[in-house]
């Protein structure tokens, strides 16, 4: 961990109805919502948005939405605007995560849209790569992360690249208690790092965020965040029961003791 703001977010995925979200943002509240050296995100469904962001208000707490259409308005049925987000006071919104690739099909030219739409919003765009497990296997990791972080963020202007969170997710680690070591996750995300800093220059890398993804539970992540380039979390499984997320949060805010 270094000088940046560590961040967890929750990705609550399809899971939780508005009470059921609001039971648990009100936990989440009692025990770390006054918590201000971790950025805390919490990403609930879009039908829990509003009621999780009215739970959450005036805590330290943020809203975020798991994802969204690259354009304001019109003849998408089905689909939510960035515009939409920012009026129920979502701060952040994840984009390309690997289950949006696989399932829906969604290529990197539509995510760079989406990224692009998001910060014309003022939406922090946490923007997920990662490689499958055949991909790892035949060496291919830093050739498949590079095309996503380059494609995924092409025409994202200097002066806003600092809102971007990237989140590096290993497919192969997502849901499957499977997780990266330490030391493979430190290696992609100072990869990924040097991918910012050569687009962006050294100074604005240095101030992105870079996630990790994939099973980080309380038992794995302090070994985790104890890396230089690991900023934090984004987190599956582990989020949707209070006690396994708030000591997640207490692990990143643990990770900045000197
Ligand atoms: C995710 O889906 O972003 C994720 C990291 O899930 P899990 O923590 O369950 O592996």
């Amino acid at each position: 961990m270094s000088h940046r703001t560590p961040l967890i977010a929750g990705n609550w995925k399809m899971n939780k109805t508005p009470a059921e979200g609001v039971e648990l943002a009100k936990a989440l509240v009692a025990q770390v919502g006054t918590e201000s050296a971790v950025q805390i995100v919490l990403c609930p469904p879009f039908t829990a948005l509003d009621a999780v962001g009215r739970a959450i208000e005036g805590t330290h707490l943020a809203l975020g939405a798991q994802n969204m259409h690259d354009k304001a308005s019109g003849a998408f049925t089905g689909e939510v605007s960035a515009t939409m987000l920012r009026g129920l006071h979502a701060g952040y919104v994840i984009l390309g995560h690997s289950e949006r690739r696989s399932i829906f099909g969604e290529d990197d030219a539509f995510i760079n849209r989406k990224v692009l739409a998001a910060l014309e919003a003022s939406l922090k765009p946490i923007l997920c790569v990662g490689e499958l497990l055949s991909e790892r296997e035949a060496g291919r990791t830093n050739e498949v992360v590079r095309i996503q972080v380059e494609k995924g963020l092409a025409g994202v202007p200097a002066g806003r690249a600092e809102q971007v969170v990237i989140a590096y997710e290993p497919v192969w680690a997502i849901g499957t208690g499977k997780t990266a070591t330490p030391a493979m996750a430190q290696e992609v995300h100072a990869f990924i790092r040097g991918l910012l800093a050569a687009q962006f220059g050294a100074e604005i890398a240095a101030r992105v965020r870079i996630l990790y993804g994939g099973s980080m539970k309380p038992d794995n992540a302090d070994a985790l965040l104890a890396e230089h380039d690991i900023d934090g979390g984004l987190i599956g499984g582990a989020s949707l029961e209070a006690k396994s997320f708030v000591d997640l949060v207490r692990s990143a805010a643990k990770s900045l003791a000197p």
